[in-house]
């Protein structure tokens, strides 16, 4: 695409950093105004603040952010300087606002290096302007039916992405059979990342967002099962099956809440790692992460000492502590995330609360029936739940599906507004795990920076 002449560029550069400006001056973490002021004076303005900028994109279901946010301390661990777009703005709009914040008023980019968190349907609009180095895709699972259109639909999107993207590294979890799926036909080069058999691990079994073989349409059968539909699978009818993984993890050799060691095969070479963040699914983040390094030509053991000082995300295992008492948030959106997050919080051996809170909002999803898919039996059998607070715009149906689930109803509280909440837990003394859905957090969250000094995410 043709680049903007030099007066697009500064008139473009100058309204996306004043609206920028503005908006965070009055209080707000505008995000994707700037980069769609920005944009429609200058519509290839991307293509001028990327020029010469090595760029990882993130996208699928679950784990994003986090993978992002590992992706971009390996790459600073290894002295590049990293742009990413932390307020997790992951529309076409959002992006935009952050690539041309990073650029100086004449378009030159300050940070050579970017990591982006890109929406699903978005993947398709941005590569007609960013040329990535390598696409990273997480996982895909039903989420948010109503804005995709389900599982199948989102895979589209994705590979209407890939296909305009030749030259990119496909980064792809080899243990998911649709993401995997996204190599077929493709000329690009792969790599592939995934937990192997040997890691011992065995989560719940759900197989509805599998698909059928992308080469014959046949049923898969599997040798093993990590959680979900990810794991061994194969097509008996044309021999189709789970790439061999370039960066697999082969053994999980402890576990606490404050991380998993796991060893690591990368190509043939095995490494030792602290994963710093706890829960297998962050086991899958920190594998996207070194085959991503893989893809960026960063070494390999600053990559894997990197993961033992990745620090939580916006709500994705943030911990807060309240008073003496440690809160621990977890977004979740999707029956797959939630039932990983019911997993991560009935591991321990000690009495917690839990806070689960629904809203129904355009952030969010309008449709909130994934509740019904959703393991919420898993969450209520455990013997130290002790207290279950329901909140948000929705918190009428949630309570509906705890009680279906056998959550005693004297243990069940619901929620009228945040900052009293927050009293209550601080009586109470116990561990508690947060998990709001998107729109939920925002305000659960904004409640807790008020209440403990906490930082708000753009800071
Ligand atoms: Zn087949």
């Amino acid at each position: 695409m043709k680049k903007p002449n030099i007066c697009q560029t500064v008139l473009s550069v100058a309204s996306c950093k004043a609206a920028r400006l503005f908006l965070r001056k009055t209080g707000r973490g505008g995000t994707a105004v700037p980069g769609i002021v920005a944009l429609k004076i200058a519509r290839n303005i991307l293509c001028k603040v990327t020029e010469g900028m090595q760029i990882v994109v993130v996208t699928g279901t679950n784990g994003k952010t986090t993978t992002c946010n590992m992706i971009e301390h390996a790459l600073t661990s290894a002295g590049k300087d990293c742009l990413l777009n932390r307020s997790g703005a992951n529309l076409l709009h959002g992006i935009a606002s952050d690539l041309i914040s990073n650029a100086t008023w004449l378009g030159k980019p300050k940070c050579r290096y970017a990591v982006l968190e890109c929406d699903e349907a978005a993947l398709k609009q941005l590569v007609d302007y960013v040329t990535p180095k390598a696409i990273v895709v997480t996982n895909l699972f039903s989420d948010q039916v109503d804005r995709y259109g389900g599982v199948q639909n989102t895979l589209k999107e994705i590979r209407t992405g890939v296909e305009k993207s030749p030259e990119s590294v496909l980064v792809l979890n080899a243990d998911e059979p649709l993401s995997a799926s996204l190599s077929l036909g493709r000329p690009n080069r792969v790599i592939y990342y995934g937990l192997e058999s040997s890691v011992g691990v065995q989560g719940d079994v759900d197989l509805k967002d599998a698909g059928k073989c992308p080469v014959c349409g046949g049923e898969y059968t599997y040798d093993h099962h990590i959680y979900a539909h990810l794991g061994g699978y194969a097509c008996p009818s044309c021999g189709y099956k789970r790439p061999e993984p370039d960066v697999a993890v082969t053994a999980i050799d402890g576990v606490s809440s404050s991380g998993t060691k796991a060893s690591v095969r990368i190509g043939n070479a095995e490494h030792k790692a602290f994963i710093s963040l706890p829960a297998v699914y962050n086991v899958y983040n920190a594998a996207a992460c070194l085959a991503a390094s893989k893809a960026m030509e960063i070494d390999e053991e600053t990559a894997v000492s990197s993961l033992s000082s990745v620090r939580s995300s916006f709500g994705r295992l943030e911990t807060f502590d309240l008073d003496g008492v440690r809160m621990q948030m977890i977004l979740v959106k999707n029956p797959a995330g939630c039932n990983q997050a019911f997993s991560y919080v009935t591991s321990f051996d000690e009495d917690f609360t839990a806070v689960l809170c629904l809203n129904d909002r355009t952030g969010d999803g309008h449709d909130i029936s994934w509740i019904n898919d959703t393991d919420y039996e898993k969450l209520c059998r455990d013997p130290h739940l002790k207290k279950l607070y329901v909140g948000g715009d929705r918190a009428q149906d949630l309570n509906a599906r705890l009680l279906e689930a056998g959550a005693r109803e004297e243990e069940l509280e619901r929620i009228t507004d945040y900052p009293a909440l927050l009293e209550e837990l601080k009586k109470e003394g116990r561990p508690v795990f947060l998990l709001p859905n998107y729109t939920a957090m925002m305000e659960l969250r904004q409640a807790i920076v008020k209440a403990t000094d906490s930082r708000d995410f753009w800071e």
